[in-house]
C-alpha cells in the first residue's frame, strides 16, 4: 500500500481470508502535506516493523474513532513511536499543516502496542508470528508469517551487518515462501564503515584546529547514539553537546541496553557529553570549539536549522551529515547547491559540508546475499528508488522477483 517505488509511507496489508493483518502504516514525511499509504478500514492487528516514521508515521489514523486494534511491537518501540508521533504532529504544525491525528490519537495508538520478543512465535488468529532481529536499529524487526501453507518475511528495514550500536541482522531464518523485501541501498554498496569514521573524527580535528565547530547531523534514533559510540571509541578529548530530540532517544534507547551490542557501551560514551537544555545554552556553547549532535537529520527542522542561522557563514566551522538524505530535502538540495533552502530562510552555506554513510541498511551486495541466504519462492522488492530494476536484476539471476507498483493487484497463490 506505500514504499512502492520509493521510500516512505511503508504499508503492507495481508489478508488471509480470515484475518487481515497490517505490517506497518507509515509516512512519507519528505512531502508536505506527509503522505500515508492508501487507506483501508481498521485491520485485525497491527505488526510494526519499526520506530521509523516512514513505518509508524500513520499509525494513529486508525485510534481516531475509539477502536482498540493490538500494535505487535518490540518494547522499546513503543516510547519511541510516542516520542516521534508527537514530533511529527509539532513540526507539521510549524509547516502551517495539521495531520489527520492529534496528540490525543497519538497516546491512544501508544495504548495499544503489545510487547513481542524475538524469536518467540504467537499466534494471530490462524497466522503463526515470529519477530526476527532486523539489525536496522535497537528494536527493528523482520516479521515471518506462517499462514499454513506458504510462509512469508518482511524485512522493514534491515542490516546483515554489525554496527557499534546493535548487532545485525538474525540470519537463522526457517524456510520462506514469499519475501518482501527493502531495497533501498539496491543500487549501490556502503563504502567501508572505518573509512567514513577515520573522515568524521578528521573532519572534527580540523575544524577544532582551526576553533571551529563542527555540527553532526542525524537521525534521533538509531544514528547520533552511533555516532556517539564512533567518537567514544576513537577517544573523546574535546566538548560534545547533544541537542534536541536525540536526546530523549537517546535515553530511552539506553534503557533497553539488552537490544545494544555491548550493554554498557551507551553510558560510558554519554559519561563524555552535555545535553543542551535551552536557547540560551545553545548560545554559550557556540562561543567555543565544540562538536555538536543534533536533529533532523535531513536538516528540514529541529535545533539544527538554528545552529545553521548562527554558523552558516564561518568557514572554520563544518557540518556533517549522517544520515540518507532524501530527493528534495534541504538537506539534499545543501549538498547538491550548496544554499540552505526552508520555507523560511535560504543561505549561502560557507561552512564546510559532508555526507559520510553511516548506513543502517544492507548494501547492494548484502540485499543479494541475503535473498540468496533465504531463497524463497516469491519477492517482492519495495522501499527504494530503484526497486523495478532490483527485480530485473534478481529475475535474472533466477528469481521471481517483482517491484509492486500503486494499484496493481499481484495475486501469490
Ligand atoms: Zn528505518
Ligand atoms: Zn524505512
Amino acid at each position: 500500500m506505500g514504499a512502492l517505488s520509493s521510500v516512505g509511507a511503508s504499508g503492507i496489508l495481508i489478508d488471509t481470508g480470515i484475518e487481515k493483518i497490517l505490517l506497518d502504516y507509515g509516512t512519507k514525511i519528505q512531502e508536505v502535506p506527509p503522505k500515508f499509504p492508501i487507506p483501508i478500514k481498521g485491520p485485525d492487528a497491527i505488526i510494526a516493523s519499526h520506530t521509523h516514521l516512514d513505518h509508524i508515521g500513520g499509525l494513529p489514523i486508525f485510534f481516531t474513532t475509539g477502536d482498540s486494534i493490538p500494535v505487535y511491537a518490540v518494547n522499546v518501540t513503543k516510547p519511541l513511536a510516542e516520542l516521534l508521533l508527537l514530533d511529527s504532529i509539532k513540526v507539521s504544525r510549524e509547516e502551517g499543516i495539521e495531520l489527520p491525528f492529534k496528540e490525543e490519537e497519538v497516546k491512544e495508538t501508544v495504548k495499544n502496542f503489545l510487547p513481542v520478543e524475538y524469536r518467540k512465535p504467537f499466534k494471530l488468529y490462524k497466522t503463526e508470528v515470529i519477530c526476527f532481529d532486523a539489525g536496522h536499529i535497537p528494536g527493528s524487526q523482520m516479521i515471518f508469517l506462517n499462514f499454513g501453507d506458504k510462509t512469508l518475511l518482511y524485512t522493514g528495514d534491515f542490516n546483515t551487518k554489525d554496527t557499534r550500536l546493535i548487532k545485525g541482522a538474525d540470519q537463522d531464518l526457517p524456510e520462506i515462501d514469499v519475501l518482501i523485501t527493502e531495497a533501498t541501498y539496491s543500487d549501490r554498496e556502503h563504502p567501508e564503515r572505518k573509512s567514513q569514521e577515520k573522515q568524521l573524527i578528521q573532519i572534527i580535528e580540523d575544524t577544532l584546529a582551526v576553533d571551529g565547530i563542527c555540527l553532526i547531523a542525524g537521525f534521533a534514533v538509531g544514528r547520533l547514539d552511533e555516532i556517539l559510540l564512533v567518537l567514544d571509541s576513537y577517544g573523546i578529548d574535546y566538548p560534545i553537546f547533544v541537542d534536541g530530540m536525540a536526546k530523549k532517544g537517546i535515553t530511552i534507547i539506553n534503557r533497553h541496553k539488552n537490544l545494544l551490542r555491548e550493554p554498557d557501551s551507551l553510558d560510558k560514551a554519554l559519561e563524555k557529553v552535555e545535553y543542551v537544555s535551552n536557547e540560551r545554552m545553545r548560545n554559550k556553547i557556540i562561543r567555543n570549539p565544540c562538536v555538536i549532535l543534533t536533529t533532523s537529520g535531513m536538516l528540514s527542522g529541529g535545533p539544527i536549522s538554528w545552529y545553521l542561522k548562527k554558523l552558516y557563514e564561518d568557514r572554520n566551522c563544518s557540518l556533517v551529515l549522517t544520515s540518507y538524505q532524501v530527493e528534495g530535502t534541504p538537506g539534499k538540495i545543501l549538498l547538491e547547491t550548496g544554499r540552505y533552502i526552508t520555507e523560511q530562510l535560504e543561505l549561502e552555506v560557507e561552512m564546510f559540508v559532508k555526507r559520510l554513510d553511516f548506513s543502517s541498511h544492507c548494501g547492494r551486495s548484502e540485499l543479494f546475499k541475503f535473498i540468496e541466504k533465504v531463497n524463497p519462492e516469491k519477492v517482492f522488492c519495495i522501499h527504494g528508488d530503484h526497486t523495478e530494476e532490483f527485480a530485473f536484476e534478481l529475475r535474472e539471476k533466477g528469481f521471481d522477483a517483482i517491484a509492486p507498483l500503486a494499484n496493481n493487484r499481484i495475486f501469490v497463490i
